[in-house]
């Protein structure tokens, strides 16, 4: 692409629905603001990128993306601080990954001028979709889809990068209660797991249909050969506090790399807290669950931070945690969100 990031080509929305929206009740990734960034790939190169007002947009049927689900994306929040500076969490992390996520899929790689450049003119044009506040952000959607045409099984010639943003509230899921994963499984070795690749998700909504039916909100996946060790929650990665140790497995090619994740083993050994990554047995857990040495569950991811787990299920038998005063997920949590909404200053 020969085109730097002062070429963004802006079409401004005759009228902001801002005013619309009812701030202090919004559902998490329900409404979208003002104006979204486009830029497509063909013949090659990376073309102009716009920002344009929200809308839907025209397809072919036959676009790749419907038919082999050639597509990725990324979720990333910016929040507002005390001084109406607008800041994001760790971008260069993200736009890393998208591109290892590209990659993965056989996309082209987005350059960062358009991913990181275009994402801060698109927030600075939507500056007033960010509010103050506890948990108060902007979440961020870049996403890209196989938009060239045919039936055929084969990598797209075209594509469209697009980031649309959406205004969120701390996000809390109540008390969150999983199942172990004992079939299914989220990814393989040689997969895609480590991809935030469409078909990942796809792929969890029916065993996670079949954990709802069941009265759980989540699964914890296991790995796919063995079902033995315990991997990610949901669409979080997970942590394990046993006694006074804070345990979470070790990214590979089946688990997704956080950025959350990897902010909260830096956070935790700050404090003071023994790390350790290293696989969980699944056993592991239920002994430690019996004799009481589990204290905590908890998840890690960029839309919920910190998802305490109020207990899990393992072959039709029920553990829950105990309730802790002073647990490791609730002070993590106060910390980063301090650290992403710079009340607290960012030192690691
Ligand atoms: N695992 C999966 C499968 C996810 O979808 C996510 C959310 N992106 C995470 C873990 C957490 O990653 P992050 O902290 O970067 O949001």
């Amino acid at each position: 692409m020969n085109n730097t990031i002062s070429d963004i080509k802006i079409t401004k929305c005759q009228s902001s629905k801002i005013n619309e929206v009812d701030f202090e009740n919004l559902v998490f990734g329900n409404i979208f603001t003002d104006h979204m960034l486009l830029c497509d790939y063909k013949d090659g190169v990376w073309q102009q990128p716009e920002i344009v007002p929200y809308a839907p947009f025209l397809m072919d049927p036959s676009s790749k993306v419907f038919h082999y689900g050639q597509a990725i994306f990324e979720g990333m929040k910016a929040y507002k601080d005390a001084h109406d500076d607008i800041w994001l969490f760790r971008p260069d992390q993200n736009f890393d990954r998208f591109n290892k996520s590209a990659t993965r899929l056989a996309m082209p790689e987005v350059p960062e001028e358009v991913f990181i450049g275009g994402l801060k003119q698109l927030i600075q044009l939507e500056k007033d979709w960010v509010k103050h506040g506890n948990g108060s952000a902007l979440y961020i959607r870049p996403f890209m889809i196989a938009t060239g045409h045919g039936v055929i099984a084969a990598p797209s010639t075209e594509y469209r990068f697009m980031i649309i943003l959406s205004p969120a509230k701390s996000y809390y899921s109540g008390e969150v209660k999983v199942i172990i994963a004992e079939h299914f499984s989220r990814a393989a070795n040689g997969g895609i797991g480590a991809a935030k690749a469409a078909g990942n998700y796809s792929g969890q909504f029916y065993p996670t249909k079949l954990a709802n039916e069941e009265g759980f909100q989540q699964i914890i996946w296991t790995d796919d050969a063995t079902h033995t060790k315990l991997e990610e929650a949901g669409t979080m990665n997970v942590f394990f506090r046993i006694n006074d140790v804070l345990y979470t497995a070790p990214t590979s090619e089946r688990i997704l790399d956080g950025v959350t994740r990897k902010s909260v083993i830096d956070l935790a050994k700050r404090e003071g807290i023994q790390v350790e990554v290293r696989s969980v047995l699944v056993d592991e857990l239920v002994q430690a669950a019996k004799d009481g040495s589990l204290k905590e569950i908890f998840g890690a991811g960029t839309a919920a931070v910190i998802n305490p787990i109020a207990g899990f299920s393992y072959k039709g038998e029920y553990f829950e945690l105990p309730k802790m005063e002073n647990s490791f997920a609730q002070e993590i949590k106060t910390k980063l969100t301090g650290i992403q909404t710079k009340e607290l200053e960012d030192t690691f």
